[in-house]
């Protein structure tokens, strides 16, 4: 058995009953102390009458779950199951599906693929984490990569990624993002197309800053592509190919994992996931099939 094999067994073994799993999110919620999250007062009392406990700020009285604004918010999983997720999640190389996922924790097709992209949801709310320093973009296409025409095909879906890189040339924090069909003229991204990405996924000040995406230029950022072509597989692979509405979700997730796995592995993912699913407000059904 491999050491990070171990260290999942040891975690599903603690993890295994409400009492741990609620400890754990109370120690992760509030690492400082209990915070009210209406007046800011720092004591409360715990009501321990329901399954999840409740509690009431000893200042204005107000009294909120313990799930209040976490992805677990109004969800009828058991906090076992939501651990078991997010372990398998962090410590699978290549992540679960909802049909692994289902099988795991014995729950429908539906819940596991719900609690899947509220789980990516968190990934992506990294909003902190923005490229700096020497970076990189390129334009590339998810998709069938065999189209040799310069119109798209309707199963292509253009975007950009762009990396950080370190000294040495390789990418250290990468972005995927597709892009809007207003700023797509067939496959080609558009100027504005590239502004909105460096808008939102470039820090501020950033002066080095280079993008190409003009398909064939000599000047293009091979890496980069590579990188899109390594997700189109892990999505294909993994998921059997996903259509444009929730593509975005999982090009997330692929980034996630390989930022994630540049700085770290396993448990500092499964950390760093439980801290990010406490501290965002949940994405409900409705909203994602909206
Ligand atoms: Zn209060």
């Amino acid at each position: 058995m491999t050491d990070g094999l171990m260290i999942l067994e040891k975690l599903l073994d603690h993890y295994s009953t409400e009492a741990a799993c609620i400890e754990a999110l109370m120690a992760t919620k509030w690492s400082n102390g209990f915070t009210c999250r209406y007046c800011g007062h720092n004591r409360a009392y715990k009501i321990t009458t329901r399954k999840i406990p409740l509690f009431e700020c000893a200042a204005c009285r107000h009294q909120s779950s313990l799930l209040a604004g976490t992805v677990m918010e109004g969800s009828k999983t058991s906090l076992q199951k939501w651990f078991h997720a997010l372990l398998l999640v962090s410590f699978q190389p290549t992540g679960v599906n909802a049909v692994q996922l289902r099988a795991a924790i014995s729950v429908t097709y539906k819940t596991a693929w719900l609690m899947l992209h509220k789980i990516r949801y968190a990934m992506n709310q990294d909003a902190g984490k923005l490229l700096s320093g020497i970076v990189r973009i390129n334009s590339a296409i998810y998709g069938n990569p065999h189209n040799a025409s310069v119109l798209r095909h309707p199963k292509e879906q253009p975007l950009l990624i762009g990396a950080s890189i370190t000294d040495k040339g390789e990418p250290a924090c990468i972005k995927i993002k597709l892009v809007a069909n207003e700023h797509l003229r067939e496959r080609l991204v558009v100027p504005d197309g590239t502004k909105v990405f460096i808008k939102y996924q470039v820090a501020p000040g950033t002066v080095d800053v280079q993008c190409v995406t003009a398909r064939f230029s000599p000047l293009r950022f091979k890496k980069l592509v590579d990188i899109v072509h390594e997700a189109s597989c892990w999505i294909s692979n993994k998921f059997n190919g996903i259509g444009p509405k929730h593509l975005q979700a999982y090009l997330d997730e692929f980034s996630y994992r390989i930022n994630m796995k540049l700085e770290n592995a396993g448990i500092s993912m499964f950390t760093h996931l439980t801290r990010q699913c406490v501290s965002i407000p949940t994405l409900t059904y409705s909203a994602l099939i909206g």
